[in-house]
């Protein structure tokens, strides 16, 4: 059973109004709901004018925000933690609504939000330069790290508003002010977490202007791709977006930060405890429905635990509950749109036409219930090897399972794709383990051990490498990127000396 429409809308203006968002208005900007399809509310999208003056906004923010002390910065973050704390359940809600998510899901996307403003609270007091030995006597060689300036962020649909949070809560902390250009397909989240940012504001005394909301379409994003007053462009996204968005950005010298699509693979070792696999392999590929950058997509199987592994992993994918996300039971929700649908059977078909098996799944369900929405089996198929599909982020809940002999092999065709997001290797010999962490090893940017690929933890940097675009995000030293840093060498004696020991003069 779905939730009906009408349900669903005043579930979400509920939300909205707990967290004190005036009820949507506009024509032009739809709010859509996947778990029926149907659209929810109209809203506004930002004209090019309003989007120029929202840039205006966020520049003329700067040079106060960037005066006022990091650790007084670090008050409005907190601030917003303890709203996105006392709004979980809320925000949730509109991330299951609008991104389809089950709830335990939902409620770790916000989670995650109030973790990395804890954290980007602590980093407030802890922007930290280097002091480094000076060749030349009665010198002091140091850096220094300075606010960067308007921080553009373009998020994706899939993770609505954890990706925003990683951005902004290190962006403001760091003293840069944010303009935010979210999915199309998420509106009424954004505009929950914006209001609760500038409540966040008032309530600590801090300039409003240092966050900006730009609901729209790509075109919408483009605006802050091309504006030089845009120091840094963090760009959430397909691998398509990044190649667009990338040559611009970089054209006008502006800073550019891309995390872009993965094609994820987990290695299954023949010591590997297969307990612990399955149950590892099902949330990484079918958790989400698949939608996840870091969703398992390539199993590669050592061959004397292939058929053990996979006749499992065929009996846990066929009692996966798939429904409606509201529901608790429910472990996977609906794709984002029926395209998504297209797209998965197109690549089913290819892999049917490159020589490859479904063991499990495959098919459309609730076609009845909710005709306008795409719910589907999490599909396993049995590849003969590393076809054209294989190569290629489908996003949707699409596994495809490799053999192997050897572990030079496995790492052969784990690095053989052209994305570098994030991997993982099932074994309990650790010499495999120290390997595939090695520089011979994953090439990702996210390389697991006796874990699945995806749900990583905000204390990290997050991102990957070749297609996936370079970007590192969230905790460690990310936060550098939202930064300029500056070299200083002061002389503290008497003499002018030059470096490398020039004379002139
Ligand atoms: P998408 O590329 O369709 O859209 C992402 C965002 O980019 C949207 O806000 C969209 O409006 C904007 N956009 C698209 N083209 C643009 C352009 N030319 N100029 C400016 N803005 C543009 O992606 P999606 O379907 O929303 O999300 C799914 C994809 O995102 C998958 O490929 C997934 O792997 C990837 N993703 C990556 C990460 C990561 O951290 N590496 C995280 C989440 C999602």
């Amino acid at each position: 059973m779905i939730t009906p429409t009408e349900t669903l809308r005043e579930r979400a203006l509920a939300a909205l109004a707990r967290v004190g968002a005036a009820p949507p208005e506009g024509t032009d900007h739809p709010a859509r709901t996947p778990l029926t399809g149907d659209n929810l509310f109209g809203l506004a999208a930002a004209s090019p004018a309003e989007a120029e003056q929202a840039i205006g906004r966020a520049s003329e923010a700067f040079p106060a925000w960037r005066a006022t002390p990091a650790p007084r910065r670090g008050e409005l973050v907190r601030r917003l933690g303890d709203l996105l704390r006392a709004h979980q359940g809320d925000l949730a809600d509109l991330v299951t609504l609008e991104a389809g998510k089950i709830r335990s899901e939902a409620l770790g996307e916000v989670r995650e939000m109030i973790d990395i403003c804890d954290f980007a609270v602590g980093l407030s007091r802890q922007l930290h330069g280097r002091t480094i030995a000076s060749e030349r006597p009665g010198h002091r060689l140091a850096e220094t790290w300075h606010p960067l300036g308007v921080v553009g962020v373009i998020s994706a649909f899939n993770f609505p508003c954890a990706v925003w949070s990683w951005n902004t809560a290190v962006a403001l902390a760091c003293g840069d002010t944010v303009v935010w250009k979210p999915s199309e397909l998420t509106p009424l989240i954004s505009v929950a977490c914006h209001t609760l940012l500038v409540r966040a504001a008032r309530d600590v005394g801090a300039p409003e202007q240092v966050h900006q909301l730009l609901l729209g379409d790509r075109a919408v994003g483009e605006l802050l791709v091309d504006d030089p007053r845009v120091a840094l462009l963090s760009a959430t996204g397909s691998t398509r977006m990044g190649r667009e968005v990338g040559p611009r950005v970089a054209a006008r010298f502006g800073r550019g930060l891309l995390e872009l699509g993965g094609n994820n693979a987990a290695i299954v070792a023949p010591s590997a405890d297969l307990d612990l696999a399955v149950q590892g392999i099902v949330f990484a590929a079918a958790g989400t429905a698949g939608q996840r950058c870091t969703s398992l997509r390539r199993l590669l199987v050592h061959r004397d635990v292939a058929d053990t592994l996979t006749d499992r992993l065929t009996a846990a994918y066929r009692k996966l509950p798939i429904g409606d996300p509201f529901d608790t039971n429910t472990l996977v929700g609906p794709l984002i749109h029926t395209a998504a649908l297209d797209r998965m059977r197109t690549a089913l078909d290819r892999a049917g036409a490159e020589g490859g098996a479904v063991l499990a799944g495959g098919g459309r369900v609730l076609t009845e219930e909710a005709p306008g929405a795409a719910y589907v089996e999490p599909t396993l198929v049995r590849m003969p090897g590393q076809t054209g599909v294989v190569r290629e982020e489908t996003f949707a809940p699409v596994l495809f399972v490799l053999t192997y002999d050897t572990l030079e092999e496995a790492l052969a065709l784990h690095n053989g794709v052209p994305q570098g997001l994030s991997s993982s290797i099932f074994t309990r010999d650790q010499r495999e383990a120290e390997v595939f962490l090695s520089s011979e090893g994953s090439d990702c940017g996210i390389a697991n051990v006796n874990i699945g690929t995806s749900g990583a933890e905000i204390g990290g940097a997050f991102g990957g490498e070749k297609e996936t675009g370079g970007g590192r995000e969230s905790g460690s030293d990310a936060w550098r990127a939202y930064m300029r840093r500056a070299t200083n060498t002061v002389n503290y004696s008497n003499e002018l000396a030059l470096a490398q020991n020039v004379s002139f003069l």
